[in-house]
């Protein structure tokens, strides 16, 4: 077992831990697969393919601008691994100074869920450096550095139904267990994706497609540059499945954990030793409902299906193990059962689109509001200013007809450890989803579309920028 000891640019300390050796795959030889005409299913202006939170925001964001939309999804929800893969804690959408920078679709995602759906401080807090609060909210995923954050907790299947309803109020077409396996690309210009179901294999032609995979699968298939660097001192390098024990009281938890530091201390040293891999609950939406991101493992690659078998297998069985030390030794946990284990496994990073542009460490102190800004990200700590997304990060260096979205967009191996989280992937799926709506309307490449016309169009949309246009006035 590796623990990391992050830097103060970093937001938590975790534990990590090594992969087993992988088995060497023999050489089974190769099989001839013979070219075949096949159906096109359908054709429209903008093809998102996956509907994560980057996804869901980009085929709402085009259909709002005018296009005809269609998303595909390999599984049966929406909201990707904020959902699927139970990663139900948002991360930061306000600033250290407590503003709201992701707005737009993330906003109004958030605004929507039921009360019930939803935990985290209210507004008249986010910002406080209150060292009360400020406690307080950091035993609750919202408050680092002493301050206090909109970095709520959700309920999952709320989010998959918002996500799923909010698409489907815009008239997209829908597309539930398709797994999309091949781009059609014709002189360097992508034209529509091939995919799978249980009707075979059928074709999407679209004017632009959007890769939301989170794993760039259509931009590399299209032979696009990318990059799958990684930063050793953050955790995006690390895969696991995450899991839900239910009939928790976590008050009480959280009374121990911050009321006995020593005893709490020596539960971790046994819970490693017991276990092995080991890993403690964050909060969730409910008091009886306990989360565990991890234990996060390193070494193992989220393209590769043996290494997503090992992760599967050692999660599952580390799942086991947690119940039973944690029922056995952590207050609160007395009554814990396997509530559920993520349908979607959890993998962090895999490749990053090489863009027109990209999201910088060495951008991180300027505070400039780039100029073809279309999204704001809260900065990692206090010490920097906020970070500016540029359109560049979402357009590949030379490929056409597609635009990238979420946890792949392009940006350097330090910076993508906030522009995969959750919030970011909304604002650059907005963006895409724009972007690819007015490509369509103006019979340009994605790469032409006119900056000024783009940001006017998101503020339009809600998203915060600071641009160097004005919103249209509003048409009562
Ligand atoms: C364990 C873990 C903990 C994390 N912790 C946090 C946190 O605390 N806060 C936070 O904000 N973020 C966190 N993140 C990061 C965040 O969850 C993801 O980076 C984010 O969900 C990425 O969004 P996305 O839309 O890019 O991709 P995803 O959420 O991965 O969604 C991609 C979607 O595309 C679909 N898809 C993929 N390939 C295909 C295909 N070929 N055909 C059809 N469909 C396809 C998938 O099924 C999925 O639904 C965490 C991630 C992990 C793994």
């Amino acid at each position: 077992m590796k623990t990391i000891i992050r830097s103060d640019e970093r937001i938590l300390t975790s534990d990590i831990f090594e992969s087993e050796a992988r088995p060497t795959r023999p050489d089974w030889g190769t099989w001839w697969e013979s070219g075949r005409e096949i159906p096109v299913y359908h054709r429209c202006d903008v093809l998102v393919v996956g509907g994560g939170p980057s996804g869901t925001a980009a085929a709402i964001a085009a259909a709002r601008q005018g296009a005809s939309v269609a998303l595909l999804e390999r599984y049966n929800h929406l909201g990707g691994l904020s959902t699927g893969g139970l990663v139900i804690w948002i991360d930061r959408m306000t600033d250290w100074q407590g503003e709201l920078v992701i707005q737009g679709i993330a906003k109004e995602l958030m605004d929507r869920l039921p009360d019930d759906a939803i935990a985290g401080p209210a507004p008249a807090e986010w910002g406080s450096t209150d060292v009360q609060r400020a406690a307080h909210w950091s035993h609750r995923t919202a408050a680092y550095h002493g301050v206090v954050t909109w970095s709520p907790t959700i309920d999952p299947e709320r989010l998959k139904l918002l996500s799923q309803e909010m698409v489907i109020e815009q008239g997209v077409k829908l597309v539930y267990h398709s797994w999309t396996s091949l781009p059609i690309v014709e002189d360097g210009v992508v034209k529509g994706a091939i995919f799978e179901s249980k009707e075979g294999r059928m074709a999407v032609m679209a004017k632009v497609v959007i890769d939301a995979t989170g794993d760039g699968d259509m931009f590399a298939r299209a032979g696009a540059q990318f990059e799958n660097d990684i930063e050793q001192g953050d955790v995006h390098h690390c895969m696991n499945t995450a899991w839900l024990f239910a009939g928790v009281d976590m008050n009480a938890w959280l009374e121990f954990k911050a009321g006995s530091p020593q005893q709490f201390s020596d539960f971790m040293a046994l819970g490693r030793t017991t276990c092995g891999l080991f890993e403690r609950p964050f909060v969730s939406w409910r008091n009886d409902v306990a989360l565990f991101m991890g234990p996060r493992q390193s070494g193992y690659d989220g393209l590769n299906v043996d290494d997503l078998t090992a992760v599967e297998v050692r999660s599952h069985r580390a799942m086991e193990a947690h119940l039973a030390f944690y029922r056995a030794h952590a207050p609160g946990f007395a009554n814990a059962y396997m509530m559920l284990s993520a349908p979607q496994v959890g993998v962090r990073h895999t490749r990053r689109l090489q863009g027109t542009g990209a999201v910088l460490r060495s951008d991180w102190p300027n505070g400039v509001a780039l100029a073809d800004e279309i999204g704001v990200s809260p900065a990692v700590s206090p010490k920097f200013p906020n970070i500016s997304i540029p359109y560049g990060a979402l357009v590949p260096k030379k490929l056409d007809g597609l635009l990238a979205c979420g946890k792949h967009v392009s940006c350097d191996k330090n910076s993508h450890g906030f522009m995969r989280e959750i919030p970011q992937c909304w604002i650059t799926g907005q963006a895409a989803g724009v972007a690819a709506a007015l490509a369509v309307s103006q019979g340009v490449q994605p790469r032409a579309v006119a900056v000024d016309a783009l940001q006017a169009a998101l503020l339009a949309q809600g998203v915060y920028l600071r641009p160097r246009v004005t919103a249209p006035a509003v048409v009562a």
